[in-house]
């Protein structure tokens, strides 16, 4: 027996001691800066020639840490390794790929800071999010043993007299994993385990920006217990060991968290059969967002410039589900453009060095002048309101921006920016505002600021995203409680973190047997 499954709570950072503890962990981190780890293939530790190395972008000269670079010969040889360990790892008990989950819990929750000053260090997030995202990594690791336990038995099914029917599930086999930087610990731990824990061997290809925490989470899954070959960790460019894994005709499942350019490109390559192959591979990718919080005429609007601004500028707006767009009721779109801009004025941006610094950088230079192009587009299209400059001499620093009066097919309200920049957009009535809400090739999240109860449930079903949220900001989906995934360009809708999600890593058996 377990006990039941409750998420991991959040760190005050007003307390002292809290405050003091994080600095302590930061400490410990900054001085085992630069280590280098190496691929886990078949449990052997490979180190290469070539490398990948992990900066922090709120400080260019800070090198993290490196890691060995697989190639696609490395990549073959996991791939094998991976097979053969896949015909014990299904075996084990589901308690005991469980287990394993849960004594991985533990060790993170034990060194959380730790984790949380990794994240600090190396994708530049603020205390707050490096901690929600070390917390929601927990999350995934327990309910996921939890709902691998639910599942072992399979589901109750009918049998007639002489029958016994049966149907329960099975891993698939190979599980390619291609997690992304900005949740960097969560969507990697949770990416990796649910395969993990469902009895498929795992290949894990972090993200190139945050394959230092990757390699953390590796050593954590072997202390609590994986046995060789089950998890095999292999960074390495997307073009070379990424197309070639995708391709490989014994990889049976693909997930993979990012761009929407390269998880349609996956999808598309995933569903071609090679010589050899002789399944269909299964599919599991989330993409972008272009999330939306909506303000309707009689929402509480000190609530809703609150909402916008935690949905447009946490960790930068590099989420998928930050809120790039507000859409404002024309008759209080004055009032909540001006709420907003007061509350904008007073965010601190700069290195995370302490609690109070509410935004660090954007991950890299190559996101940084796609993020300040987009200042020049605004300006055309829209009002610049706050922000608008960055400076990229340390880090990669953009200044929290608003665009006010943009028109619904405006760039800035339809492309996918992944910057802090929030575009504002006037709308006639709710009618106009869910309609201007769903005009994105996206569905990922949403939220809407509003009092009317006939307006609750109209967006209810017509405001067509996966994660939808009333009178809170549109991020920050908890673990078993928000499953979180989207609609339409967003994604397969895959809902980690809920009750279904396992089972998009395993194929159900139905066995009758006459007797
Ligand atoms: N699950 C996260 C949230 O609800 C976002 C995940 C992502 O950005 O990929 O904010």
């Amino acid at each position: 027996m377990v006990t039941p499954y409750k998420h991991e709570p959040f760190t005050d950072f007003s307390v002292e001691k809290n405050r003091k503890d994080f600095r302590e962990a930061l400490q410990k981190v900054e001085a085992e800066l630069g280590q280098h780890f190496d691929l886990l293939v078949g449990g052997e530790r490979i180190r290469t020639e070539e490398k990948i190395i992990s900066i922090n972008p709120a400080n260019k000269d800070e090198v993290v840490g490196t890691v060995s670079k697989a190639d696609q010969e490395i990549a073959e040889k996991a791939i094998n390794k991976a097979e053969k360990a896949f015909h014990t790892w299904k075996k084990y008990s589901a308690e005991q790929r469980a287990n394993v989950l849960m004594r991985a819990a533990a060790i993170v929750r034990r060194r959380k800071h730790e984790f949380s000053a990794y994240l600090v260090k190396e994708v530049g997030k603020p205390w707050k999010e490096a901690d929600a995202d070390t917390a929601e990594g927990i999350d995934f690791l327990e309910y996921y043993a939890r709902q691998m336990i639910e599942l072992k038995d399979g589901k109750p099914v009918n049998s007639r007299p002489n029958e016994h029917n049966r149907y329960f599930y099975q891993p698939m086999g190979i599980a390619l994993v291609i997690p992304p930087w900005n949740l960097a610990f969560a969507i990697m731990c949770g990416t990796t385990v649910a395969p993990l824990v469902t009895g498929n061997a795992v290949l894990l290809k972090p993200a190139s920006n945050s394959p230092v925490i990757a390699a953390k989470l590796v050593e954590v899954l072997e202390e609590a217990g994986v046995p060789e070959g089950a998890l095999n960790f292999i960074p390495g460019s997307g073009s070379e060991v990424g197309n070639y894994l995708v391709d490989h005709p014994k990889t049976n499942v693909i997930s993979f968290t990012g761009s929407r350019d390269v998880g349609t490109s996956i999808y598309e390559r995933a569903a071609q059969v090679k010589a050899g192959q002789n399944h269909l591979k299964q599919v599991i990718v989330e993409m972008g967002g272009k999330d939306t919080v909506v303000v309707d005429e009689d929402g509480d609007l000190d609530l809703a410039a609150q909402e916008i601004i935690t949905s447009a500028y946490g960790f930068s707006g590099q989420k998928c589900s930050s809120g790039s767009r507000a859409v404002i009721h024309k008759d209080v779109y004055d009032e909540v453009l001006e709420k907003t801009k007061q509350l904008a004025r007073e965010l601190t941006v700069g290195e995370p060095n302490s609690a109070d610094v509410f935004m660090g950088p954007v991950v890299e230079q190559a996101a940084y002048d796609k993020i300040m192009g987009y200042m020049d587009i605004g300006k055309e299209e829209g009002r610049l309101i706050t922000g608008g400059e960055g400076d990229d001499s340390q880090g990669y620093y953009i200044q929290p921006t608003s665009f006010a009066d943009l028109d619904p097919h405006s760039r800035l309200m339809q492309e996918e920016i992944f910057g802090p920049v929030v575009a504002f957009c006037k709308a006639d009535d709710f009618d106009h505002a869910i309609e201007i809400a769903n005009n994105t090739e996206y569905g990922l999240t949403g939220a809407v600021i509003t009092n009317n109860r006939a307006h609750i449930e109209q967006a209810t079903h017509d405001f067509h995203v996966g994660n939808l949220y009333f009178n809170r900001n549109c991020t920050g989906a908890i673990v078993g409680y928000q499953p979180f995934g989207g609609f339409k360009m967003s994604g397969t809708d895959s809902k980690a973190g809920g009750p279904d999600y396992l089972k998009l890593h395993m194929q159900a058996k139905s066995v009758s047997e006459m007797y």
